[in-house]
């Protein structure tokens, strides 16, 4: 095979090819010489439609946390949340409505 962008000639990945025969796939990936391109080629072993294997990313857990306005527990994936949906839209309402009231003030 040959690259689009640079004409030179592509090289398969092995590891590449190893890993995705693990998840019942044919193919791999392959580079280009000059760095420029690397393609996954990959067709299920059964036959089905062409699917890139995920690396695990998007699958991180839930852990419950306590809103510090309204006390209620709830899920969230982020590491610091300290406020439910509801109570977050109630800061940032309070928020811009105080710089809304500074901001008048300063023109007035
Ligand atoms: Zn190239
Ligand atoms: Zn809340």
């Amino acid at each position: 095979m040959i690259c689009d962008k640079c004409h030179g000639e592509l090289f398969a990945d092995r590891e590449a090819g190893a890993y995705v025969a693990q998840y019942g796939y044919l193919g791999g990936r392959v580079h280009c010489m000059a760095g420029c391109t690397s393609i996954w080629l990959l067709k299920r072993a059964d036959g089905s439609e062409r699917v890139i294997p995920r690396d695990g990313r998007g699958q991180r857990h839930k852990h419950k946390f306590r809103c510090v306005d309204c006390r209620q527990v709830q899920l969230t994936r982020s590491y610091n949340t300290k406020r439910c949906k509801g109570c977050n839209v109630i800061l940032h309402r309070k928020r811009a409505a105080a710089a809304q009231r500074r901001y008048a003030r300063r023109i007035a």
